[in-house]
């Protein structure tokens, strides 16, 4: 298949962030094969006419957990214990794969309708969640968790038979090594995950320094900050992405740049459930790695990647006092190279330049709260909204455009399915609640 978008205004987000207002991008198959001024000579099967819109990369979400969707809005407004072990904990002692590949069909629609190409996706089942991108067509990294309730000596071999049970045909999908935290997964499953790591060679993933509770515990402990115990446990000596990050103090900034850890930064989540802010001017001053993750839609509420870079920008100006601290175009780039970095998809995508994969945008620049259009770079951070979002390109496959998903599944059956899913999980983890009194 060969598309031709022409008559658009293409933010490439290559090194020297090329930008051409009257610019085109021609794909064939899965590639992008020319991004530059207008031109002519490619016979494309499709050709659009963007009419000035705004043509980029799509934006890669570096830290989701899709299968929790159907968990939109449950225990709202309650504290974190409340949220949690209350009331989202017990729905997944209930959740089946049918469930999740139902949700993470439903998380993909709302990716694509908002511009998002890639995600990082952490949780549980990894089958269904893999069936689900096979289905879409879209382009993810799953991160296989060690189950750390198992005895210690079967979580190795119950990992290792997991992953080889896993079709590592999908070109547009890769593998992380997960463990979800320094609080639920003791030593010895962190190791584990380094000498999987290791073994596959495949990058890991953790959720780290979220709450002032984490930290504490954990020198309570270990005698360390949490970015200082993963660090003498060897950890970081393989690539690691981390999601939140908020309290760090200098020397665990330090070290997550000499490691080169990749930040995920989830700053609508952090809001929500109260957790802190990110320190995102300090991070860039001291050379870590930043990106951009919405977390999922049950803290978030929403996978919206356009409200993480208004909130990352704006945030970061109100802590700093000052409305210099970070352009608008760092946060462009942290919502699409930054995401690449941290799925170490750099060589692939996060950026228009011929040869990269085509993970392609369209954004709509005519409606009221993009006029004028004085400056598109900065209207992308503080005005415009996911459902500017006109088209959405993965690996040369239009799944969005207009209205329409073309992601295996018709969108209405997605949602009869989870808003069914959702109703029998509430009953079972209530009747459950009510046998256990
Ligand atoms: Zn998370």
């Amino acid at each position: 298949m060969k598309i031709r978008l022409y008559n658009a205004y293409v933010i490439t987000c290559n090194d020297n962030f090329d930008i051409y207002p009257n610019g085109e991008v021609w794909i064939e198959d899965d590639k992008i094969v020319y991004v530059g001024k207008s031109k002519v000579g490619f016979m494309a099967d499709k050709v659009v006419n963007c009419m000035g819109d705004v043509v980029m990369p799509g934006f890669v979400n570096s830290h989701t957990h899709l299968p929790m969707q159907i968990f939109r809005g449950l225990a709202e407004d309650s504290d974190f214990k409340g949220w949690w072990y209350d009331n989202i904990r017990p729905l997944e002692d209930h959740i089946t794969g049918h469930d999740m590949y139902w949700s993470t069909l439903l998380g993909i629609a709302e990716m694509v309708r908002g511009g998002t190409t890639c995600t990082l996706n952490n949780y549980f089942h990894q089958k269904s969640m893999l069936n689900a991108f096979e289905v879409s067509g879209m382009r993810g990294a799953i991160a296989i968790d060690v189950r750390y309730k198992l005895p210690k000596e079967e979580r190795r071999n119950e990992w290792e038979n997991r992953h080889a049970s896993l079709d590592k045909g999908n070109p547009l999908v890769t593998f992380f090594v997960s463990s979800h935290s320094i609080f639920s997964v003791d030593e010895q499953g962190l190791n584990d995950c380094t000498a999987l790591a290791k073994k596959y060679g495949l990058p890991q993933s953790i959720h780290l320094c979220e709450t002032l509770n984490e930290v504490g515990n954990c020198v309570k402990e270990h005698g360390f900050t949490p970015v200082k115990y993963l660090e003498q446990l060897g950890f970081f000596d393989y690539p690691t992405t981390i999601a939140h990050g908020i309290h760090v103090d200098k020397e665990d900034i330090e070290i997550l740049r000499k490691y080169d850890v990749k930040v995920s930064i989830n700053m609508s989540s952090n809001l929500k459930l109260a957790s802190g802010i990110a320190p995102i001017y300090t991070y860039i001053k001291n050379g870590v790695d930043l990106s951009l993750g919405t977390d999922s839609v049950a803290s978030n509420n929403s996978l919206n990647m356009f409200k993480e870079m208004f909130l990352a920008a704006s945030i970061t100006k109100v802590v700093m006092k000052d409305a210099a601290a970070i352009p608008a175009k760092d946060i462009i780039l942290m919502a699409t190279r930054g995401g690449a970095r941290a799925l170490f998809l750099e060589d692939k995508i996060g950026q228009l330049t011929e040869g990269y994969q085509a993970d392609v945008i369209r954004i709509n620049t005519k409606e009221p709260h993009w006029q004028p259009v004085n400056d598109v770079i900065t209207h992308l951070v503080y005005s415009a909204s996911a459902s500017d979002v006109v088209m959405t390109i993965v690996g040369g496959r239009v799944l969005y455009e207009k209205g329409s998903f073309y992601i295996g599944e018709s969108y209405s059956n997605i949602c009869d399915h989870c808003e069914n899913n959702i109703k029998r999980l509430i009953q079972e983890r209530d009747l459950a609640k009510k046998e256990n009194l």
